[in-house]
């Protein structure tokens, strides 16, 4: 299932990309071109606007409700049923794709020192190019996932 967000959505499309949802999300996106690319790309708009859902003709929409980002996230989840996770898959900055780095001295020039010498597996975004670690997602937000789903995080 892909998804885009609208506008007042940017910390629920980090958290659906994290568990692996493909989630599109602009932050300065009208309202026509939302739904343009949710047409032709098939895919499932998340909004909070009750003007927007108003459209005529508009489907494949779900409107949320809940102020908290982390309650939207399981808004999404148990609405629409979710159940088939892939974390750590895609990037929550840029929705890319994460591929591991095989030789970790490929990427010795493109994280901290210290980040290099402590950990030893690393994936890395196919779109924007940013490479992730074990650390480099906060820790109470991996807590809060790995608990709300049963979903073991380790890279
Ligand atoms: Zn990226």
């Amino acid at each position: 299932m892909k998804f885009i967000a609208d506008a007042m959505l940017g910390r629920l499309a980090r958290w659906l990309r994290f568990l692996g949802f493909d989630t599109l999300y602009y932050p300065d996106i009208s309202d026509s071109r939302l739904i343009k690319i949710s047409r032709e790309q098939d895919r499932f708009i998340l909004t909070r606007d009750t003007r927007l859902i108003k459209i005529k003709g508009l489907k494949n929409y779900l409107l949320i409700t809940a102020n908290d980002s982390f309650q939207q996230l399981l808004e999404v989840i148990n609405t629409l049923k979710l159940k088939q996770f892939n974390p750590l898959s895609r990037c929550v900055a840029c929705n890319g794709n994460l591929s591991r780095i095989l030789d970790k001295k490929m990427i010795k020039d493109s994280v901290p020192e210290f980040v290099f010498l402590n950990y030893n597996v690393f994936l890395k975004c196919s779109v924007c190019s940013r490479i992730y670690w074990e650390g480099s997602h906060p820790k109470n937000f991996k807590e809060k996932i790995s608990k709300a789903f049963k979903l073991t995080l380790t890279l």
